[in-house]
């Protein structure tokens, strides 16, 4: 089977030292040293000041729009996984869809300024496929509006944006670490707050609120990274070199054989380093779309519909038309793209790729 992805594992014998490790100081939780450790180390490898690791990519949304949110609307992107439109409905707030950029995939910034309403209290949008957003409209309707800028960065891991990682920008910027993303801790996250006079209560609301032992500084969840997960981090991040070199080159494959076809259509934005977490076409219509999933799955090869439903059509969810959204959702698929695709694999998707088009 070739699937979309693989989760990397690295060396047995890396992820085993570090395990021993926690057999040796029996702290399993509750920030250890293998947690700080990979936070240490996350932050120089991303130049950043400030972050926390957390148990996955979601629950740094929540908390993001816990603190921010104030269960007013939310302006956001339906081009993205469930998890950025799911936080907002589950904490409280009111997600309101603005249509994204034809070019880019990301939320239109022009959009966004006729979607602004007295509730509106921030603008949730995704860095879609490692893409980033329009930053700096969105910055400046931010201020205009006096508005919070939250970006879910889940497929971020390694992108820079104008000589800077992406996570600096926002409020509050988050990253997954689940087993399918670029980089992983099996299940794990990051919250990146790049305001440093709300650090202390973001701190607190990933554990419980706690200020020591038996005080409490308000409200809290349970975010925590378990040292399992930061183990396995440890473990991947001295390859993830390879990894970005490994993914570059399957993409620059795919784009020399299937060029021609008409079907690639994603743009990188102008000043931007991707990671190449993932390789999405765009079809001409739904049912050539289908034809190459057919044509794929019949030899085994599973691509994904990322992103299908467009998010304001989950059921859940009362919107207006997405016209953009809902019609790349009805045609893109994302091909098989990890760091172990052999190369005859690789030509195997896009052999079959080239005949059902032509
Ligand atoms: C994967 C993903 C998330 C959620 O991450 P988890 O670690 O699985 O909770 C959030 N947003 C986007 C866009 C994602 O792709």
């Amino acid at each position: 089977m070739i699937p979309v992805t693989k989760t990397y594992l690295p060396a047995i014998e890396r992820y085993h030292e570090k395990v021993n490790e926690i057999w040796h100081s029996g702290i399993l939780t509750n920030r250890g040293s293998l947690v700080v450790e990979l936070e240490a180390s996350l932050k120089k490898d991303l130049n950043q000041d400030h972050l926390l690791c957390t148990s996955n990519g979601t629950i740094p949304l929540q908390i993001a729009l816990k603190l921010y949110g104030k269960e007013g609307e939310i302006i956001t992107t339906p081009f993205s996984y469930v998890a950025t439109t799911a936080a907002i409905q589950w904490e409280g707030c009111k997600p309101v869809f603005v249509d994204i950029e034809r070019d880019y995939w990301t939320i239109d910034p022009q959009k966004i300024i006729k979607a602004i309403t007295p509730k509106t209290t921030c603008i949730l949008a995704t860095h879609v496929f490692g893409n980033p957003c329009d930053i700096e409209s969105i910055e400046k309707i931010a201020r205009d509006y006096n508005l919070r800028v939250i970006y879910d960065a889940a497929h971020c891991f390694g992108v820079n944006y104008n000589g800077k990682s992406i996570f600096s920008f926002g409020d509050i910027s988050t990253c997954s670490f689940h087993a399918t993303k670029i980089f992983h801790t099996a299940e794990g996250g990051a919250i990146f707050c790049n305001n440093p006079e709300d650090n202390d209560e973001v701190f607190g609301l990933h554990n419980f609120g706690h200020k020591g032992k038996l005080e409490y500084s308000g409200l809290g969840i349970n975010a925590k990274m378990s040292e399992l997960s930061a183990a396995m981090g440890l473990a991947v991040l001295p390859d993830m070199e390879l990894i970005f070199n490994k993914r570059k080159k399957l993409v620059d494959k795919y784009k020399t054989h299937l060029s021609n076809l008409n079907c690639i259509s994603f743009k990188t934005r102008p000043k931007t380093e991707i990671n190449n977490s993932y390789f999405p076409l765009e079809f001409p219509n739904q049912a050539v779309r289908e034809k190459v999933e057919k044509a794929l799955n019949a030899e085994n090869i599973i691509p994904r519909r990322y992103f299908f439903p467009s998010l304001n059509k989950l059921p859940y969810i009362k919107s207006e038309k997405m016209p953009i959204s809902e019609s790349l959702a009805d045609r893109v698929l994302c091909l098989p793209l990890y760091h172990s695709l052999s190369d005859s694999e690789q030509m195997l998707v896009i052999n079959i790729i080239k005949k059902t088009l032509s």
